[in-house]
């Protein structure tokens, strides 16, 4: 089987009658570049930022960040590269940045939350992006966006950014995609609304999951209402994805369940555009994509949608991908 999946290292992701799709990779770090060459990535999906931040011992200047994130565009060779800006709070801390102690962090101030908040410091992760997108295909998207106006208002920052660095000479891409992330329940009902606005969305399902059920990812205690193929996900995810395509935009999701087997089947069903993984998930999830016809994928997922619980659903597909 491995060898059969190192085959398609550098095939595009066919589906069984045809259809494209794109197969990525989710990354923290530079460091990460290696395995994703490796194993086919078409591009980078997820550039989770706040690692930058984590694993420094004060705040990242705008010199250092541009330098990562240059090494990221230029690694990908003109793949697209979708960077999340920086995503503190909630369960990750910054030890130079003291944030208040919360009743409920994940409920709290955290992503861009604070970075329209500490408008500086928000300034200087855009500016060593923009500056940085001279050097391959670089598309911004925001984390834990609830609302239009803070979609509108960190775009506003994104503008003046770029009005400075045109001033100041500074050669970059003015074409540079913008987007959310689609990971609060609020921002899934309002994608109608969002997909007018933004060039593009990610479904963060981690967060989607854990926001929807209103069920901490990381306490076990509730383990069991992290529900990927809860109907009620579901029909989030396709709302999603049906906005966006009505306004003619992008859709990925970079949450575990761009690479999960038995998801893979049903996001290809509901129309997805990329699936963003670990990288040493991509070739598994391009081989499985190869063996799906759109057409059966997409009756399957209709069917799922209309079912009770998330245990049907995952009894559903297992027959159906079994059986071939
Ligand atoms: C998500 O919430 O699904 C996601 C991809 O973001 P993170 O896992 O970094 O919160
Ligand atoms: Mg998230």
């Amino acid at each position: 089987q491995k060898a059969e999946w190192a085959c398609l290292k550098d095939e595009p992701t066919t589906s069984a009658d045809g259809v494209k799709f794109m197969t990525g990779a989710n990354i923290g770090t530079p460091k990460d570049l290696p395995a994703v060459l490796e194993n086919g990535a078409e591009g980078i999906g997820l550039y989770r930022t706040e690692f930058l931040y984590m694993d420094s011992n004060d705040m990242p200047s705008e010199e250092d960040q541009f330098e990562a994130y240059k090494t990221v565009l230029e690694g990908m060779q003109g793949k697209p590269v979708t960077v999340r800006t920086m995503d503190i709070g909630g369960d990750k801390k910054l030890p130079y940045m003291p944030l208040p102690e919360e009743e409920n962090p994940f409920l709290g101030y955290r992503a861009i939350r604070i970075s329209l908040d500490k408008t500086e410091m928000f300034k200087t992760q855009l500016r060593a992006l923009v500056r940085a997108s001279a050097f391959g295909t670089l598309w911004i998207m925001f984390p834990m966006v609830a609302t239009l106006p803070e979609f509108r208002a960190a775009k506003a920052v994104f503008e003046t950014v770029k009005a400075e660095l045109k001033n100041e000479g500074v050669n970059f891409d003015d074409n540079i995609k913008l987007g959310i992330m689609i990971e609060i329940p609020s921002a899934a009902i309002l994608a109608d609304k969002f997909a007018k606005e933004v060039d593009f969305f990610s479904i963060g399902t981690n967060d989607l999951i854990q926001y929807t059920m209103a069920a901490d990812r990381g306490n076990e205690k509730v383990a069991y209402l992290y529900q990927p193929y809860s109907p009620s996900i579901l029909r989030l995810i396709k709302r999603t994805i049906d906005c966006a395509h009505k306004e003619g935009k992008f859709v990925a999701v970079c949450g575990e369940m761009g690479g999960d087997p038995i998801a893979v089947p049903l996001l290809v069903g509901l129309g997805l555009d990329e699936f963003s993984m670990s990288a040493t998930s991509i070739l598994q999830a391009r081989s499985l994509i190869k063996n799906l016809s759109t057409t059966d994928m997409q009756a399957l997922a209709e069917k799922a949608l209309d079912l009770d619980t998330n245990d049907e659903v995952a009894e559903l597909v297992k027959a159906a991908t079994t059986n071939k």
